[in-house]
């Protein structure tokens, strides 16, 4: 495909016409078909239209990617090279990326209907993640434990062996970069399960990987779907860790396929329904309201740390409440592939009929709806922002995740009520909180049980900050160097020393 810069609508859909899809497994170094022939399809959710017959791999397929994966661990051709030539390979691989950044922005968009702006940005934060985890590996030290003299106590750190990334569909680039790009520089080899839902990525990025000299074996891409092939990786006796990204639901039984098999650690990224908390000291209301219209709607809603709950002080309540339904107005849904375009398509039918009954839910148990809530025509899968206000803590739309454009609003009298509601969720992904009182906000943060809070403003953050959840949502952290300690191992060295002359 040609590499000038797309910027109108019809250039990214000429590019888009252009493309060429590859739709097979990347096993031991090679495209490969499923044993059985198994393909699974793939639709472009903004259209309805097939994209592509995807190979659906399943346990055949990760018995012999586990078997490469081993024997290029074992080899150490990766696991033990330096880890600056490790840092020099991973570079290339960002560099590749950034070449061909259109191109596998593209393939997102098709895949899953986010707007092709959004794409590119994740594919930024892909490459920039790439880069960090490189840059990082050859500056981590082990240690000397403060022993005597007549013993030298060495405390390494090595990477685990095979890891298993099994990731979601909202995020298809950048959640494989938090997962692969740590466990790559780390000395593992990877076997990456993208989701059924959008795999057209990771097919592509593993011919990158393997042209940035990644070894034979230490990155491998099995399409197919979870009860299948991600099963029979989470059920491998010879899979060291499995990294996954998705549904607290598939989580869970994540661990127990690892007490099922072999006890391999389990790095989980969840779901959440995350309280986003307004007090009446927020110093602008308006940029409230921006923030908390795109904390809900950005990517459809699909977004794991979305600003689900939004939980205002009431004597503020209308005031935001006029601002956000306003706001929402200028992200309505349309073309993925229009550069103008704020929220795209739902990624399949079944996420668009879950949301749906969400919707329907909260009219029934009595939310007020004052955006949204009716689906725009077909063929296109494509929700409007929708939100309901007079939500109280125990309707469905309060304490499920939706995963989608709904956001529900709720009023709290008193800083502790604000806490209380923040904190009355089987999630602790995310949370905000606007004021401009630091008393309050260090009080209020330390209160909230959740992995990461953004003081006004939401989902602000960097490569340097380690992302993950507490409760239901998981107990990994991706990004910034702490990922690096997940997919490595602390091995302790006793040396006894003859310090006698
Ligand atoms: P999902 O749990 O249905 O699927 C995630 C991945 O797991 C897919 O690759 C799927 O094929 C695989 N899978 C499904 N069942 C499996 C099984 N039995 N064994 C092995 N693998 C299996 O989630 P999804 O619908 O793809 O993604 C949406 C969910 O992901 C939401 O709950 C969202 O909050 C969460 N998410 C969390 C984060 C985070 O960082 N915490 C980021 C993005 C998405």
């Amino acid at each position: 495909m040609t590499h000038t810069t797309p910027e109108t609508h019809a250039d990214w859909q000429r590019l888009a016409s252009q493309l060429h899809l590859e739709t097979r497994a990347w096993i031991g170094q090679r495209h490969t078909d499923a044993q059985d022939g198994a393909r699974l399809t793939t639709l472009n959710p903004a259209t309805g239209e097939v994209l592509a017959e995807v190979v659906a791999c399943d346990a055949p397929e990760a018995d012999a990617a586990v078997r490469h994966a081993r024997r290029a661990f074992e080899a150490g051709h990766w696991s033990r090279r330096p880890p600056a030539e490790r840092k020099r390979t991973l570079l290339r691989l960002a560099d590749l990326m950034a070449h061909h950044r259109h191109e596998l922005a593209l393939l997102d968009t098709l895949d899953m209907g986010k707007p092709i702006t959004s794409a590119l940005g994740d594919l930024d934060g892909a490459i920039g993640c790439i880069r960090y985890q490189a840059e990082t590996i050859d500056k981590l030290y082990g240690e000397i434990a403060p022993t005597g003299e007549e013993h030298l106590g060495l405390v390494l750190r090595e990477p685990l062996g095979v890891v298993a990334a099994i990731v979601p569909w909202n995020f298809p680039m950048m959640m494989t970069a938090w997962k692969i790009a740590p466990a790559l520089a780390a000395g593992n080899s990877v076997i990456l399960k993208p989701s059924e839902k959008s795999p057209l990525s990771a097919l592509r990025l593993a011919a990158l990987v393997a042209e940035a000299g990644v070894p034979d074996g230490v990155f491998q891409v099995l399409p197919g779907y979870g009860h299948t092939v991600g099963q029979a990786l989470a059920l491998s006796m010879d899979v060291d860790c499995l990294a996954f990204t998705g549904s607290t639901q598939v989580g869970k039984q994540l661990m127990q396929c690892a007490g099922r098999s072999n006890l391999k650690k389990v790095y989980l990224e969840c779901g959440g329904k995350s309280p986003n908390v307004v007090f009446a000291d927020c110093r602008d209301l308006d940029a409230v309201a921006a923030h908390a219209a795109s904390a809900i709607f950005h990517n459809q809603g699909e977004v794991c740390i979305a600003g689900s709950r939004l939980l205002v002080d009431n004597r503020i309540r209308d005031a935001l409440v006029e601002r956000v339904v306003a706001a929402a107005e200028h992200m309505q849904p349309g073309d993925p592939l229009n550069p103008a375009t704020a929220m795209g398509a739902m990624v399949d039918q079944a996420q668009y009929d879950r949301v749906m009954t969400y919707i329907r839910r909260g009219v029934e148990e009595g939310a007020h709806l004052c955006a949204g809530g009716q689906a725009l025509d077909g063929p296109g899968l494509f929700i409007p922002p929708t939100i309901f206000n007079d939500v109280s803590a125990d309707m469905t739309i309060a304490r499920e995740e939706i995963f989608g454009p709904v956001l529900s609003i709720m009023g709290f009298d008193s800083e502790d009520e604000a806490i209380a509601l923040a904190n009355d969720s089987v999630y602790g992904l995310a949370a905000g909180l606007w004021s401009q009182d630091i008393d309050r906000i260090m009080r209020v943060t330390r209160r909230l049980r959740s992995g990461q809070v953004y003081v006004n403003n939401w989902a602000g953050s960097d490569m340097t900050m380690p992302f993950g959840g507490v409760k239901q949502s998981g107990n990994g952290r991706d990004k910034s160097y702490h990922s690096l300690e997940e997919y490595s191992e602390l091995k302790a060295v006793w040396m006894a020393l003859n310090v006698k002359a």
